[in-house]
């Protein structure tokens, strides 16, 4: 493990031998057990608001949402309500999945009919109360920019590049909407970040990112020939999930996989890895692998 210069890191950074190449992780999935990962950085400035200041979050999203967890887990500890809605839920969720554990800090959950939800979403920032503040979707927002630059203040401070002479360039962290990404690579112009999409293809993915901040050319969306589907089983994932918790870090089983698919087919240099969190999602995806009948275990 690398010790930080800088003692205000709130961080990591460990060595990690992957696929007969090493690699760096920024160990930001142990920054909480549900803040975790790229929803801590993404929440930062939420987290440092003083619980007096607000009184309710109002989100929305799907009902497996690591964001969701994450604001469950936030609202729990400022006194703040949660209310969260989502389409009608179909399936039932296990106990440890992150909707019942977001249940049980206190998330209050509101269902909308499918036919309801567009419009009801479009109008939630409209007329809000006082004191309540609606983050979008995986908290794809402008303010989720001041907790990414934090995270790029570290990777500048950290002693990696004094204990590595040819200085480690390359970053690399998975993309939902491609908030964390793109905050990344703005804030750090000398580096390259690599991502990849795991909803919809690129074309998507730097549309979600424009809305948000001009593309900057040193992030690399790396894409993959075949088509994979958002959170939808897939073997060669599990397999590669299963070889990098045998290398010692547990990823999640979501959004992980691919990137490390991708960097390992496509990139050969050292590349420092910003662990995006996501764990407590792992046990909703293993029961979707073995529903399908891909694991056994
Ligand atoms: C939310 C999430 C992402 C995607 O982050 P974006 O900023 O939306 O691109 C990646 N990995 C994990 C584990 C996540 O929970």
């Amino acid at each position: 493990m690398f010790q930080q210069k800088n003692n205000s890191s709130l961080s990591c950074i460990e060595k990690f031998l992957f696929g007969g190449r090493s690699f760096y992780v920024k160990r930001d999935d142990l920054l909480d057990p549900y803040l975790s990962g790229n929803k801590y950085r993404k929440l930062y400035a939420l987290i440092n608001t003083r619980s007096e200041n607000l009184t309710k979050i109002i989100s929305y999203g799907g009902t497996q949402s690591n964001a969701m967890l994450s604001l469950a887990a936030l609202c729990n500890k400022k006194g703040w309500i949660f209310e969260y809605y989502t389409k009608p839920l179909h399936i039932k969720e296990n106990s440890d999945s992150n909707y019942a554990q977001a249940l049980s800090l206190g998330m209050s959950h509101k269902e909308l009919d499918d036919d309801l939800y567009r419009d009801f979403i479009a109008t939630l920032t409209l007329n809000l109360e006082e004191k309540t503040f609606v983050v979008h979707q995986g908290g794809a927002d402008k303010s989720s920019r001041a907790g990414v630059e934090e995270l790029a203040k570290e990777i500048l401070e950290s002693d990696l590049h004094a204990k590595h002479p040819a200085g480690i360039r390359s970053l690399a962290t998975p993309s939902g909407t491609g908030t964390t990404a793109l905050y990344l690579a703005l804030a750090l112009p000398e580096y390259k970040v690599y991502t990849t999409p795991t909803i919809g293809d690129k074309a998507y993915l730097l549309e979600q990112m424009s809305a948000l901040e001009k593309v900057p050319n040193n992030l690399i969306i790396l894409e993959s020939e075949k088509k994979y589907h958002f959170a939808k089983p897939y073997k060669e994932f599990f397999d590669l999930h299963v070889r990098l918790v045998e290398t010692g870090i547990v990823f999640d089983l979501v959004y992980a996989p691919k990137l490390w698919k991708m960097l390992l087919e496509q990139t050969d240099e050292e590349i420092l890895y910003i662990h995006s969190g996501g764990t407590t999602g792992n046990a909703s995806m293993l029961e979707r692998y073995k529903y399908k009948g891909l694991v056994s275990i």
